[in-house]
Protein backbone atom coordinates (compact mmCIF):
# COMPACT_ATOMS: atom_id res chain seq x y z
CA UNK A 1 0.00 0.00 0.00
CA UNK A 2 1.14 3.26 -1.01
CA UNK A 3 4.43 1.88 -2.03
CA UNK A 4 6.27 3.30 -5.14
CA UNK A 5 6.57 0.68 -7.73
CA UNK A 6 10.60 0.10 -7.49
CA UNK A 7 12.79 -0.38 -11.42
CA UNK A 8 14.26 -3.75 -12.13
CA UNK A 9 18.07 -2.46 -11.89
CA UNK A 10 18.94 -5.38 -14.44
CA UNK A 11 17.12 -3.30 -17.01
CA UNK A 12 19.91 -0.77 -17.03
CA UNK A 13 23.08 -0.73 -18.76
CA UNK A 14 26.64 -0.07 -16.71
CA UNK A 15 26.60 3.32 -18.02
CA UNK A 16 23.01 4.09 -16.68
CA UNK A 17 24.17 2.36 -13.47
CA UNK A 18 27.18 4.83 -13.75
CA UNK A 19 24.91 7.55 -13.97
CA UNK A 20 22.69 6.95 -11.19
CA UNK A 21 25.60 6.46 -8.85
CA UNK A 22 26.84 10.00 -9.83
CA UNK A 23 23.35 11.57 -9.69
CA UNK A 24 23.78 10.16 -6.06
CA UNK A 25 27.14 11.83 -5.42
CA UNK A 26 29.33 8.76 -5.47
CA UNK A 27 31.67 7.39 -8.10
CA UNK A 28 31.03 6.23 -11.32
CA UNK A 29 33.35 2.87 -10.73
CA UNK A 30 30.64 1.75 -8.01
CA UNK A 31 28.44 1.24 -10.89
CA UNK A 32 30.82 -1.01 -12.18
CA UNK A 33 30.91 -2.70 -9.23
CA UNK A 34 27.24 -3.44 -8.76
CA UNK A 35 27.15 -4.17 -12.91
CA UNK A 36 29.26 -7.10 -11.87
CA UNK A 37 27.42 -8.37 -9.33
CA UNK A 38 24.67 -8.51 -11.33
CA UNK A 39 25.96 -10.08 -14.70
CA UNK A 40 28.80 -12.05 -13.71
CA UNK A 41 27.89 -12.96 -10.01
CA UNK A 42 24.25 -13.34 -10.50
CA UNK A 43 23.90 -12.18 -7.50
CA UNK A 44 19.85 -12.61 -6.22
CA UNK A 45 20.26 -9.51 -3.40
CA UNK A 46 21.45 -6.25 -2.14
CA UNK A 47 22.53 -7.53 1.00
CA UNK A 48 25.05 -9.90 -0.90
CA UNK A 49 27.07 -7.60 -2.33
CA UNK A 50 29.58 -7.15 0.05
CA UNK A 51 32.61 -4.75 -1.02
CA UNK A 52 29.43 -2.00 -0.96
CA UNK A 53 28.87 -0.03 2.56
CA UNK A 54 25.66 -1.10 4.20
CA UNK A 55 24.51 2.79 2.88
CA UNK A 56 25.00 1.54 -0.43
CA UNK A 57 22.82 -1.49 -0.10
CA UNK A 58 20.10 0.31 1.38
CA UNK A 59 20.08 2.68 -0.85
CA UNK A 60 19.99 0.52 -3.86
CA UNK A 61 16.86 -1.59 -1.46
CA UNK A 62 15.04 1.13 -1.48
CA UNK A 63 15.37 1.88 -4.86
CA UNK A 64 15.35 -0.94 -7.03
CA UNK A 65 14.43 -4.95 -7.08
CA UNK A 66 16.37 -7.59 -8.82
CA UNK A 67 13.84 -9.74 -10.75
CA UNK A 68 15.04 -13.06 -10.53
CA UNK A 69 14.09 -15.91 -12.21
CA UNK A 70 13.25 -19.11 -9.98
CA UNK A 71 13.98 -22.97 -10.96
CA UNK A 72 10.75 -23.67 -8.98
CA UNK A 73 10.70 -27.63 -10.15
CA UNK A 74 13.72 -29.10 -11.98
CA UNK A 75 12.96 -32.63 -13.55
CA UNK A 76 15.33 -35.22 -14.75
CA UNK A 77 14.85 -37.87 -17.72
CA UNK A 78 16.20 -41.20 -17.77
CA UNK A 79 18.70 -40.25 -20.61
CA UNK A 80 20.15 -37.47 -18.36
CA UNK A 81 17.87 -34.21 -19.61
CA UNK A 82 16.81 -32.05 -17.11
CA UNK A 83 13.74 -29.39 -17.49
CA UNK A 84 13.70 -26.63 -15.39
CA UNK A 85 10.25 -24.98 -14.92
CA UNK A 86 11.36 -21.39 -14.51
CA UNK A 87 8.86 -18.99 -11.93
CA UNK A 88 9.19 -15.72 -13.29
CA UNK A 89 8.77 -12.39 -10.71
CA UNK A 90 5.02 -12.01 -12.02
CA UNK A 91 4.24 -15.85 -10.93
CA UNK A 92 4.28 -16.90 -14.64
CA UNK A 93 6.30 -20.19 -15.52
CA UNK A 94 8.77 -20.86 -18.61
CA UNK A 95 10.68 -24.31 -19.23
CA UNK A 96 13.76 -24.75 -20.35
CA UNK A 97 15.71 -27.87 -20.97
CA UNK A 98 19.47 -28.87 -20.29
CA UNK A 99 20.61 -31.39 -23.06
CA UNK A 100 23.77 -33.53 -22.45
CA UNK A 101 25.32 -35.67 -24.91
CA UNK A 102 29.19 -37.62 -24.23
CA UNK A 103 31.23 -34.55 -25.20
CA UNK A 104 28.49 -31.15 -25.13
CA UNK A 105 25.94 -29.56 -23.05
CA UNK A 106 23.33 -27.69 -24.78
CA UNK A 107 20.65 -25.36 -23.02
CA UNK A 108 17.36 -25.47 -24.69
CA UNK A 109 15.90 -21.92 -23.90
CA UNK A 110 12.27 -20.18 -23.83
CA UNK A 111 11.80 -16.79 -25.42
CA UNK A 112 8.08 -15.71 -24.69
CA UNK A 113 5.70 -17.03 -22.50
CA UNK A 114 3.35 -19.35 -24.49
CA UNK A 115 3.85 -18.31 -28.34
CA UNK A 116 2.24 -16.21 -30.87
CA UNK A 117 2.60 -18.61 -33.73
CA UNK A 118 0.06 -21.47 -34.45
CA UNK A 119 1.81 -24.47 -35.69
CA UNK A 120 -0.91 -27.30 -35.05
CA UNK A 121 1.88 -29.71 -34.36
CA UNK A 122 2.58 -27.86 -30.91
CA UNK A 123 1.97 -27.90 -27.12
CA UNK A 124 3.10 -24.67 -26.58
CA UNK A 125 1.29 -23.42 -29.31
CA UNK A 126 -2.02 -23.71 -27.89
CA UNK A 127 -1.39 -22.06 -24.90
CA UNK A 128 -1.25 -17.94 -26.01
CA UNK A 129 1.01 -15.69 -25.31
CA UNK A 130 1.08 -14.29 -22.47
CA UNK A 131 4.34 -12.06 -22.84
CA UNK A 132 7.49 -11.48 -24.08
CA UNK A 133 10.42 -12.48 -21.74
CA UNK A 134 13.28 -9.68 -20.76
CA UNK A 135 16.45 -10.00 -21.91
CA UNK A 136 17.58 -11.05 -18.08
CA UNK A 137 14.87 -13.20 -18.07
CA UNK A 138 16.50 -15.27 -20.67
CA UNK A 139 20.08 -14.38 -19.43
CA UNK A 140 18.97 -16.26 -16.29
CA UNK A 141 18.00 -19.58 -17.82
CA UNK A 142 21.49 -19.83 -19.72
CA UNK A 143 23.21 -19.29 -16.28
CA UNK A 144 21.40 -21.58 -14.49
CA UNK A 145 21.63 -24.31 -17.27
CA UNK A 146 25.54 -23.59 -16.90
CA UNK A 147 25.19 -24.49 -12.87
CA UNK A 148 23.47 -27.15 -13.78
CA UNK A 149 26.18 -28.51 -16.20
CA UNK A 150 28.44 -27.69 -13.99
CA UNK A 151 26.89 -29.55 -11.12
CA UNK A 152 25.66 -32.76 -12.73
CA UNK A 153 28.13 -33.05 -15.48
CA UNK A 154 31.50 -31.54 -14.30
CA UNK A 155 31.59 -28.95 -17.29
CA UNK A 156 30.08 -26.02 -18.53
CA UNK A 157 27.80 -25.24 -20.82
CA UNK A 158 28.95 -25.41 -24.24
CA UNK A 159 25.51 -24.52 -26.92
CA UNK A 160 22.52 -22.61 -26.63
CA UNK A 161 19.51 -23.03 -29.12
CA UNK A 162 16.55 -21.12 -28.75
CA UNK A 163 14.35 -23.72 -29.25
CA UNK A 164 12.12 -23.62 -25.96
CA UNK A 165 8.75 -22.20 -25.56
CA UNK A 166 8.18 -18.83 -27.59
CA UNK A 167 8.86 -17.60 -31.45
CA UNK A 168 12.40 -15.99 -30.55
CA UNK A 169 11.89 -13.79 -33.58
CA UNK A 170 8.42 -12.11 -32.32
CA UNK A 171 10.79 -11.24 -29.52
CA UNK A 172 13.89 -9.79 -31.46
CA UNK A 173 14.76 -6.76 -29.66
CA UNK A 174 15.14 -9.21 -25.72
CA UNK A 175 16.46 -12.15 -27.32
CA UNK A 176 19.47 -10.11 -29.51
CA UNK A 177 20.09 -8.29 -25.91
CA UNK A 178 20.06 -11.46 -23.85
CA UNK A 179 22.41 -12.54 -26.96
CA UNK A 180 25.13 -9.85 -26.44
CA UNK A 181 25.25 -10.66 -22.62
CA UNK A 182 25.37 -14.07 -23.56
CA UNK A 183 28.68 -13.35 -25.35
CA UNK A 184 30.02 -10.45 -23.64
CA UNK A 185 32.76 -10.85 -21.63
CA UNK A 186 30.60 -8.72 -18.90
CA UNK A 187 28.25 -11.86 -19.02
CA UNK A 188 29.17 -15.72 -20.08
CA UNK A 189 32.04 -14.66 -22.79
CA UNK A 190 30.22 -17.34 -25.09
CA UNK A 191 30.95 -17.75 -28.41
CA UNK A 192 28.00 -16.33 -31.23
CA UNK A 193 29.08 -19.44 -33.46
CA UNK A 194 27.51 -21.67 -30.47
CA UNK A 195 24.02 -20.47 -30.25
CA UNK A 196 21.34 -21.28 -32.55
CA UNK A 197 18.06 -18.68 -33.12
CA UNK A 198 15.36 -21.64 -34.27
CA UNK A 199 12.47 -19.48 -35.76
CA UNK A 200 9.02 -20.85 -37.41
CA UNK A 201 10.20 -18.44 -40.34
CA UNK A 202 9.31 -14.90 -39.89
CA UNK A 203 10.78 -13.30 -43.44
CA UNK A 204 11.14 -9.50 -42.64
CA UNK A 205 13.15 -10.14 -39.05
CA UNK A 206 15.54 -12.80 -41.27
CA UNK A 207 16.00 -9.73 -43.01
CA UNK A 208 16.32 -7.54 -40.12
CA UNK A 209 18.86 -10.18 -38.93
CA UNK A 210 20.98 -10.00 -41.88
CA UNK A 211 21.36 -6.10 -42.14
CA UNK A 212 22.30 -6.66 -38.33
CA UNK A 213 25.35 -8.66 -39.23
CA UNK A 214 24.20 -10.83 -36.35
CA UNK A 215 26.72 -13.74 -35.59
CA UNK A 216 24.63 -16.24 -34.32
CA UNK A 217 23.47 -19.19 -36.43
CA UNK A 218 19.89 -19.77 -38.19
CA UNK A 219 17.38 -22.46 -38.23
CA UNK A 220 14.31 -22.56 -39.84
CA UNK A 221 11.33 -24.66 -38.99
CA UNK A 222 11.02 -25.76 -42.09
CA UNK A 223 8.30 -29.07 -41.87
CA UNK A 224 7.15 -28.54 -45.64
CA UNK A 225 8.34 -26.52 -48.89
CA UNK A 226 4.63 -27.03 -50.30
CA UNK A 227 2.74 -23.82 -49.55
CA UNK A 228 -0.59 -25.37 -49.33
CA UNK A 229 0.63 -28.35 -46.60
CA UNK A 230 3.10 -25.97 -45.07
CA UNK A 231 -0.17 -23.41 -44.06
CA UNK A 232 -2.03 -26.60 -43.30
CA UNK A 233 -0.13 -27.34 -40.63
CA UNK A 234 1.65 -23.60 -39.95
CA UNK A 235 -1.13 -21.77 -40.55
CA UNK A 236 0.86 -18.30 -39.79
CA UNK A 237 2.47 -19.32 -43.53
CA UNK A 238 -0.72 -17.93 -45.52
CA UNK A 239 0.91 -14.35 -44.14
CA UNK A 240 5.00 -15.15 -43.85
CA UNK A 241 4.63 -17.31 -47.12
CA UNK A 242 7.08 -19.83 -48.47
CA UNK A 243 7.92 -17.35 -51.41
CA UNK A 244 8.59 -14.39 -49.02
CA UNK A 245 10.94 -17.04 -46.49
CA UNK A 246 12.93 -18.60 -49.55
CA UNK A 247 13.84 -14.57 -50.80
CA UNK A 248 14.73 -13.96 -46.86
CA UNK A 249 17.08 -16.63 -46.45
CA UNK A 250 18.79 -16.20 -50.14
CA UNK A 251 19.31 -12.14 -48.27
CA UNK A 252 20.28 -13.93 -44.96
CA UNK A 253 23.22 -15.94 -46.72
CA UNK A 254 24.33 -13.56 -49.30
CA UNK A 255 24.71 -11.13 -46.18
CA UNK A 256 26.04 -13.83 -43.51
CA UNK A 257 27.32 -16.34 -45.82
CA UNK A 258 26.31 -18.74 -43.05
CA UNK A 259 24.45 -22.15 -43.53
CA UNK A 260 21.25 -22.55 -42.60
CA UNK A 261 19.75 -25.57 -40.46
CA UNK A 262 16.28 -26.89 -41.67
CA UNK A 263 14.21 -28.67 -39.29
CA UNK A 264 11.88 -30.73 -40.61
CA UNK A 265 9.39 -33.42 -39.15
CA UNK A 266 8.13 -36.60 -41.37
CA UNK A 267 4.54 -37.18 -40.70
CA UNK A 268 2.42 -39.42 -42.02
CA UNK A 269 -0.03 -38.57 -44.96
CA UNK A 270 1.08 -34.91 -45.30
CA UNK A 271 4.72 -34.48 -45.80
CA UNK A 272 6.09 -38.40 -46.78
CA UNK A 273 5.68 -38.79 -50.25
CA UNK A 274 8.11 -37.95 -53.19
CA UNK A 275 6.60 -35.00 -54.19
CA UNK A 276 7.54 -33.70 -50.82
CA UNK A 277 11.03 -34.87 -51.39
CA UNK A 278 11.55 -32.83 -54.41
CA UNK A 279 9.81 -29.72 -53.15
CA UNK A 280 12.57 -29.99 -50.15
CA UNK A 281 15.46 -30.61 -52.71
CA UNK A 282 14.16 -27.95 -54.32
CA UNK A 283 13.98 -25.28 -51.60
CA UNK A 284 17.70 -26.18 -50.41
CA UNK A 285 18.83 -24.85 -53.67
CA UNK A 286 18.06 -21.47 -52.94
CA UNK A 287 20.51 -21.07 -49.94
CA UNK A 288 23.28 -23.52 -48.78
CA UNK A 289 21.68 -25.50 -46.07
CA UNK A 290 21.29 -28.67 -44.48
CA UNK A 291 18.08 -30.70 -43.31
CA UNK A 292 17.81 -32.21 -39.14
CA UNK A 293 14.70 -34.32 -39.54
CA UNK A 294 13.52 -34.37 -35.97
CA UNK A 295 11.66 -37.08 -34.63
CA UNK A 296 7.87 -36.26 -33.55
CA UNK A 297 6.44 -35.89 -30.07
CA UNK A 298 3.02 -36.82 -30.11
CA UNK A 299 1.22 -33.83 -28.41
CA UNK A 300 -2.48 -35.13 -27.51
CA UNK A 301 -5.33 -37.18 -29.57
CA UNK A 302 -2.92 -38.37 -32.62
CA UNK A 303 -4.16 -36.10 -35.52
CA UNK A 304 -0.53 -36.07 -36.30
CA UNK A 305 1.34 -39.50 -36.46
CA UNK A 306 5.56 -39.82 -37.28
CA UNK A 307 6.23 -41.18 -40.79
CA UNK A 308 7.55 -45.14 -40.71
CA UNK A 309 11.09 -45.43 -40.79
CA UNK A 310 11.02 -46.35 -44.37
CA UNK A 311 10.05 -43.54 -45.33
CA UNK A 312 12.40 -41.39 -43.23
CA UNK A 313 15.11 -43.35 -44.96
CA UNK A 314 13.58 -42.16 -48.52
CA UNK A 315 14.08 -38.59 -47.52
CA UNK A 316 17.51 -39.11 -45.91
CA UNK A 317 18.37 -41.00 -49.69
CA UNK A 318 16.98 -38.60 -51.66
CA UNK A 319 18.61 -35.51 -50.00
CA UNK A 320 21.90 -37.37 -49.81
CA UNK A 321 21.76 -38.49 -53.27
CA UNK A 322 21.28 -34.81 -54.09
CA UNK A 323 24.70 -33.99 -51.63
CA UNK A 324 22.47 -31.92 -49.11
CA UNK A 325 23.36 -33.04 -45.58
CA UNK A 326 20.78 -34.31 -43.40
CA UNK A 327 21.04 -35.93 -39.91
CA UNK A 328 18.29 -37.81 -38.15
CA UNK A 329 17.97 -36.51 -34.27
CA UNK A 330 16.47 -39.09 -31.77
CA UNK A 331 14.14 -37.07 -29.07
CA UNK A 332 15.67 -36.43 -26.01
CA UNK A 333 13.20 -36.27 -22.98
CA UNK A 334 10.88 -37.92 -23.79
CA UNK A 335 9.70 -39.29 -20.52
CA UNK A 336 9.42 -35.82 -18.55
CA UNK A 337 7.88 -33.80 -21.35
CA UNK A 338 11.19 -31.64 -22.12
CA UNK A 339 11.24 -32.73 -26.04
CA UNK A 340 10.50 -30.15 -29.11
CA UNK A 341 7.15 -29.22 -28.91
CA UNK A 342 6.25 -31.03 -25.51
CA UNK A 343 7.21 -27.75 -23.63
CA UNK A 344 3.81 -26.56 -22.10
CA UNK A 345 3.76 -26.13 -18.52
CA UNK A 346 1.87 -29.60 -18.01
CA UNK A 347 2.79 -29.73 -13.86
N1 LIG B 1 9.28 -21.01 -32.56
C1 LIG B 1 10.58 -21.55 -32.87
C2 LIG B 1 11.27 -22.26 -31.72
C3 LIG B 1 10.44 -23.21 -30.86
S1 LIG B 1 9.99 -24.78 -31.50
C4 LIG B 1 10.50 -22.44 -34.07
O1 LIG B 1 9.42 -22.74 -34.51
O2 LIG B 1 11.54 -22.81 -34.60
C5 LIG B 1 11.45 -25.72 -31.64
C6 LIG B 1 11.35 -26.83 -32.69
O3 LIG B 1 10.44 -27.88 -32.29
C7 LIG B 1 10.79 -26.35 -34.01
O4 LIG B 1 11.55 -26.86 -35.06
C8 LIG B 1 9.39 -26.92 -34.03
O5 LIG B 1 8.88 -27.03 -35.32
C9 LIG B 1 9.62 -28.24 -33.36
N2 LIG B 1 8.41 -28.88 -32.84
C10 LIG B 1 7.28 -28.28 -32.41
N3 LIG B 1 6.39 -29.21 -31.98
C11 LIG B 1 6.98 -30.41 -32.16
C12 LIG B 1 6.58 -31.75 -31.87
N4 LIG B 1 5.42 -32.02 -31.33
N5 LIG B 1 7.46 -32.75 -32.15
C13 LIG B 1 8.68 -32.47 -32.68
N6 LIG B 1 9.11 -31.23 -32.95
C14 LIG B 1 8.28 -30.21 -32.70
Amino acid sequence: MGQIKKKDIRALTREQLRDFFVSNGDKAFRGNQVYEWLWQKSAHSFEGMTNLSRETREMLQKNFVINHIKVDQMQRSADGTIKNAVRLHDDLIVESVLIPTQTRTTACVSSQVGCSLDCKFCATARLKRMRNLNPDEIYDQVVAIDNESRLYFDRPLSNIVFMGMGEPLMNYNNVLKAIDKITSPDGLGMSPKRITVSTSGVPKMIRKMADDGVKFKLAVSLHSAIEQTRTSIMPFNATFTLVDLRESLQYWYQKTKSRITYEYVVWEGINDTQKDIDALIRFCRFAPAKINIIEYNPIDDGEFQQASNTAIEKYQRSLEANNITVTVRRSRGKDIDAACGQLANKS
